[in-house]
């Protein structure tokens, strides 16, 4: 496996150069976050990071070779994780960014999502036990009521209970509408809840004395599809008045999933028999609720695609150090060797500088939506309702991308990594295939990228804003052409982008004019458009840090100036090799369906 080291230059250069992260704490509003300065920001990121390299990141191979155990209906996870997960929880960090009424230490959201790249870079089966917890109490936060905020948060935080995400049926994952959990009112104001849950992460562990599911479940007499579903908290036991773990709740798992990657991440089979649960937000309002759960987790799933890209490429560069294969084109590199390195090969520098694209570009646009995370989080906490839609609205339109682009960007760079170790990257000894394997799950749960596509072109452009989402980003982004439009430097930049700008726009209104006589287009032509604007968004992304880097190079900054220089030229590669790409899903987009809806079902086969 290679070892997995914290990209802490890229991720201080980020927070401190890019993205003014101090200054972005100081004006947030957010009590104590004025207080948040480099210095303590430093502090945290370090400590995260001696965490993570330290503890979590050497369960990461055993993790997956042994795979979580299924006995006498309890689930038991790979050696040393229950000892990681204990360090985990006594340094506090499950509470880092949540209430210090609930026992955490009111940081702002985005220092979780630091801490959650940097744990599931290390290991991404072990963070998604504190990762899928964390989605558990920020819609605890939103929805519940004083009484069961008083009475679940506390141990959530603290991280001695564990949350969960309970949709999935074996009858639909994505059209939750069919979904046949039911919940009978009882005469306590409570429910009782009975039906079967698949594939639910962390749905049974030991690592934790309780497990609270947020389950979607249908109460007799609702309304049919969608309309009808509320959204209950049902703990494994029930709690008793002081916060300790009560009776069983008839909660109870009858399989474990075996499954391609994340192997160490229990995905349970859950039962509720006659399970009490407690109506979380109001009746049939379930769906609704639960899609702030799924933001969260929608970003949190994102940065999986960062932190295989990450993982891989940083395994694939020593390699490609390391491994001598013929000659560079351009004449011997290494005379004194047998052969030359692989780095020195152009085919092997192109996978290396996509990798090192896609993660840094990656992690440039998942923390430019973690600032808005940070506001919509303190509206929450101020009860106000109409800046929490603001910038809900303004984070729902990055989510899809982040989603559905990063982490299929993700699985790609993932198996980027492998190739670059050639047969060997086949051998489960190097660790390289475990990544890709890991990698796989995150184009499909939490929506697939289908889904997140049609969510992004269909909702989000089309149907909510009318185009108007993408005109406003767009606009941002003229705005930064017009600032920059005079840098000899990053000129070539501006241009691209200021085409592309007008592109976009035009692709959405053609897309929108032809949806009005044909509707299978939307369908037909969103996953291109997710791409298409993920490669727009990430050139957007290069462009800023381009513009970082040459005014720290004029001025001196944090970094030395080869750091500098790499950021220009890795934006130089992206520019050149990566974003073309962008055109292709542009042609793709605007065919017609006749080409995707011709062929009648019986013809697609003649076997
Ligand atoms: C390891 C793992 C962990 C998971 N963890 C959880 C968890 O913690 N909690 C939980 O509730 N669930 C969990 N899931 C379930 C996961 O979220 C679903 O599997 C996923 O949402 C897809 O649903 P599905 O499998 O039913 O696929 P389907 O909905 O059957 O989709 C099949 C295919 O059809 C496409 N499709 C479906 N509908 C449409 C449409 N209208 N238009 C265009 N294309 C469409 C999809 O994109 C997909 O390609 C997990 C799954 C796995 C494998």
């Amino acid at each position: 496996m290679p070892e997995f080291k914290v990209p802490l230059r890229d991720i201080k250069f980020l927070l401190h150069e890019a993205l003014d992260f101090p200054g972005h704490y100081k004006t947030l509003g957010l009590p104590g976050a004025d207080a948040v300065d480099r210095e303590t920001i430093d502090t945290i990121l370090d400590e995260m990071a001696k965490l993570a390299e330290n503890v979590v990141a050497p369960l990461n191979r055993s993790g997956d070779e042994e795979g979580c155990h299924f006995k006498d209906g309890k689930v038991t996870t790979p050696k040393g994780f229950k000892e990681a997960y204990d360090q985990f929880v006594a340094g506090g960090w499950q509470g880092l960014s949540h209430p210090e009424e609930y026992g955490g230490q009111g940081m702002p959201m985005s220092m979780g999502l630091f801490k959650q790249e940097m744990l599931g870079g290390a290991n991404w089966s072990f963070a998604m036990y504190p990762g899928l917890s964390i989605g558990a109490m920020n819609t605890l936060m939103l929805h519940a009521t004083d009484e069961q905020k008083k009475t679940y948060l506390p141990p959530l935080t603290e991280g001695r209970w564990m949350g969960t995400m309970c949709l999935t049926e074996a009858q639909c994952g994505t059209d939750l509408g069919q979904m046949a959990t039911s919940a009978v009112p009882q005469p306590d104001g409570s429910y009782k809840l009975t039906g079967s849950k698949i594939f639910i992460s962390s749905g049974d562990n030991d690592l934790t004395e309780n497990i609270v599911h947020i389950a979607l479940a249908r109460v007799p007499g609702a309304p049919k599809g969608t309309k009808g579903i509320s959204l209950f908290i049902v703990p494994k036991y029930l709690p008793t008045e002081d916060l300790q773990v009560g009776a069983f709740n008839n909660v109870a798992c009858s399989a474990l999933e075996h499954k391609m990657g994340i192997r160490g991440s229990a995905t349970c089979t859950i039962e509720f028999e006659g399970s009490t649960g407690f109506l979380l937000g109001p009746l049939n309002k379930g769906l609704e609720c639960m899609f702030t759960f799924m933001n969260t987790a929608r970003v949190g799933t994102a940065i999986q695609g960062v932190c295989h890209t990450e993982h891989s490429y940083q395994g694939a560069l020593a390699y490609a150090k390391e491994r001598r294969s013929m000659r560079a084109l351009s004449g011997k590199k290494e005379p004194d060797q047998v052969a030359d390195a692989l780095i020195y090969h152009a085919d092997v520098r192109r996978m290396l500088l996509t990798q090192k694209a896609i993660a840094e570009g990656g992690r440039y646009m998942l923390y430019s939506a973690a600032k808005l995370a940070d506001k919509m989080t303190v509206c929450v906490l101020n009860k106000d309702e109409k800046g929490r839609e603001h910038w809900d609205d303004k984070l729902g339109f990055f989510t899809p991308v982040l989603k559905g682009f990063l982490t299929e960007m993700g699985l790609e760079c993932s198996n980027l990594g492998m190739q670059v170790f050639g047969g060997h990257g086949y051998i489960r000894e190097h660790g390289m295939e475990q990544i890709v394997r890991d990698a796989r799950i995150a184009t499909l749960y939490e929506g697939t990228t289908g889904i997140q596509a049609l969510d992004l072109l269909g909702r989000k452009v089309l149907l909510i804003t009318k185009g108007a989402a993408v005109r406003e980003f767009t606009a941002e982004i003229l705005k930064f052409c017009a600032r920059n439009a005079r840098n000899a430097r990053l000129r070539p930049y501006v241009w691209e982008l200021s085409k592309l700008s007008a592109q976009w726009n035009y692709l959405s209104t053609r897309v929108m004019l032809t949806a009005a006589k044909d509707r299978d287009i939307v369908s037909a032509a969103a996953v291109d458009f997710l791409h298409y604007s993920g490669w727009v968004m990430m050139a957007y992304a290069w462009a800023q840090m381009a513009a970082v880097a040459v005014e720290k190079l004029e001025k001196g900054g944090l970094e030395s100036p080869e750091f500098y220089e790499a950021k220009l030229q890795t934006a130089d590669f992206y520019y050149a090799k990566l974003l073309p790409r962008a055109q292709a899903h542009a042609t793709s987009m605007l065919a017609p369906t006749k080409s995707v809806m011709q062929m009648k079902n019986d013809h697609f086969s003649f076997l």
